[in-house]
């Protein structure tokens, strides 16, 4: 049996404690290749493309 609420909640107090309960947006990047969205540090889901571009060479 689940546990029954002692005092009852107003919508203010429940609003209140979900306001932090939102996901945050996920950052996605742009396919090098298909330039869809893809996740960063994944390959692509569309056309399987991982950073076609090189980096740049570090200095010295
Ligand atoms: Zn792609």
């Amino acid at each position: 049996m689940g546990g029954v609420p002692v005092k009852h909640h107003s919508k203010g107090k429940v609003g209140r404690r979900r306001s932090h309960l939102a996901m945050k947006k996920t950052n996605m990047a742009a396919c090098p290749k298909c330039k869809g969205p893809v996740m960063p540090h994944k390959t692509c889901a569309q056309c399987g493309a991982y950073r076609k571009k090189a980096r740049t060479a570090k200095k010295a």
